[in-house]
């Protein structure tokens, strides 16, 4: 996630942290490399000079001159102010009165909102509510068969009117089939901007009157900078947010938009989006991400993700079998068919402290399927038996594996490898003490 940034960060404090006590000059030095790492980032300037204005005032404020490891207090302290300026707590989607949710999605053009609408309509559908999509973008004929295709991927009906009408028209009709059905979760989809004008405010606005949403969600696409965080910023002003979206936070952004949205327009993130995958969407909590920036990893969020995949019945299994020392290659392999419904490693990666190197030596984007394809030729080679019983596999059995899915012994040898230092982390997970406990919170 933001890999550049995320690089330079890191290679500043690791040069920090080797130098033992530091000078004012070298903090100094660090906050000035923080500074251009930011802006190259594209972070709003007036966001990065009073980012390291604080963090610096903090610095020498809590004496990290004199303490015997001022790189970890350093990087304690830049954590917190990216915490804060990302906007400090979680902010939850807003729960509607008795009627039922209404969100309506806003901005630019191409950011990403018919997407969006197809994501939290699955999100709905997955908490157990029933959800109807509104289209009401005309502009473009395939925008509203878009939405049709979204709605019946994830199996959730769409309003659609032939002719092009005023939106608040069709949102009135469409509010009265919302009643007629039971749907208890409207998600309207809107036509986007290149730049705000009077006449699409007025549209946006006539439609927010009319519903009078819980959520009016505007999303921001992180691919384009400070040109969406204004217009984001436009965009509040005519029909007042409730709360961003960021879109695109794949790895290769460069994440300006992310740390700079909440400090331009006073408006929580309250989502994310990581991939064109409909489950990319996550929800944003300024912490983890700070955490994630930094490469410190991000193990709440990869449980949550890992207990949306998997489910909380196959989660407790696996960790039975972990914790009694049972797991074994078929359950390996069984995991990772699951992590590829997970979505792509790299992400994963991102999320696990120092996971962002590993993937880098992994070998990056490419990582993914040929990292899959060969361990899952690997373990189909064996028998069941060797599955269960890893202890018999010597090195004639290696060579035949080897042969049977067209590997080398050496693939073999890693695989095997992988496997072990998979087991040992998952013991220490489940039974040592400081994991152990994150086991327990989460009910495992
Ligand atoms: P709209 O014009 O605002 O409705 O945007 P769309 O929902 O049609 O999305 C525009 C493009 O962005 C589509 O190709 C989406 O697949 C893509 N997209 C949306 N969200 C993401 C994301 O989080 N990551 C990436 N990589 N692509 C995305
Ligand atoms: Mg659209």
């Amino acid at each position: 996630m933001l890999d550049a940034l995320s690089d330079r960060l890191q290679h500043t404090f690791r040069r920090l942290g080797s130098s033992g006590k530091i000078s004012e000059k070298d903090l100094d030095e660090a906050l000035r490399e923080v500074r251009i790492a930011l802006l190259e980032a594209d972070v709003n300037f007036k966001v990065v000079r009073e980012f390291v204005a604080r963090v610096r005032e903090r610095a020498l404020g809590q004496e990290v001159l004199n303490s015997i490891t001022p790189g970890q207090q350093v990087i304690g302290i830049v954590h917190d102010q990216l915490v804060e300026v990302l906007g400090r707590d979680h902010e939850a989607m807003r729960a509607a009165g008795d009627g039922p949710t209404i969100v309506l999605i806003v901005g630019a053009k191409g950011s990403g909102k018919t997407t969006l609408a197809g994501r939290l309509a699955l999100r709905f559908k997955k908490e157990g509510r029933r959800p109807l999509l509104v289209a009401t973008d005309f502009e473009r004929v395939a925008a509203s068969e878009q939405l049709q295709v979204l709605g019946q991927q994830v199996d959730v009906p769409v309003w659609v009117e032939e002719r092009a009408v005023p939106a608040v028209d069709v949102v009135r009709r469409a509010m009265k089939e919302a009643t007629r059905i039971g749907a208890n979760a409207i998600v309207i989809d809107t036509r986007g901007a290149v730049a705000l004008d009077d006449e699409l405010a007025d549209e946006l606005a006539a439609v927010a009157d009319e519903v009078d949403p819980t959520e009016i969600l505007i999303v921001v696409d992180a691919m384009t900078g400070q040109e969406a965080v204004t217009l984001a910023r436009d965009f509040d002003e005519a029909i007042e947010g409730t709360g961003v979206v960021v879109t695109k936070v794949d790895s290769d952004t460069r994440g300006g938009a992310v740390l700079s949205v909440r400090e331009v327009t006073g408006l929580p993130i309250k989502f994310i989006t990581t991939g064109e995958r409909l489950e990319a969407l996550e929800e944003f909590h300024p912490d983890r991400f700070a955490s994630r920036v930094l490469g410190m990893g991000d193990v709440m969020s990869l449980v949550e993700k890992a207990r949306d995949t998997l489910g909380e019945r196959d989660m407790k299994d696996i960790a039975k079998r972990m914790r009694t020392g049972q797991f074994d290659l078929e359950d390996f392999l069984a995991q990772m068919q699951q992590m590829k419904e997970m979505g792509p490693l790299s992400g994963l990666l991102d999320m696990l402290p120092g996971g962002g190197n590993l993937a880098k030596q992994l070998g990056g984007a490419s990582l993914d399927d040929r990292f899959f394809k060969q361990s899952e030729a690997i373990i189909q080679s064996m028998t069941i038996e060797e599955r269960r019983h890893p202890d018999l596999l010597n090195g004639s059995r290696r060579r035949r594996i080897a042969l049977g899915s067209g590997t080398t012994p050496a693939d073999v040898n890693r695989l095997l490898n992988q496997f072990k230092d998979a087991k040992k982390l998952m013991q220490a997970m489940t039974t040592g003490k400081g994991a152990g406990g994150l086991m327990r919170m989460l009910g495992l």
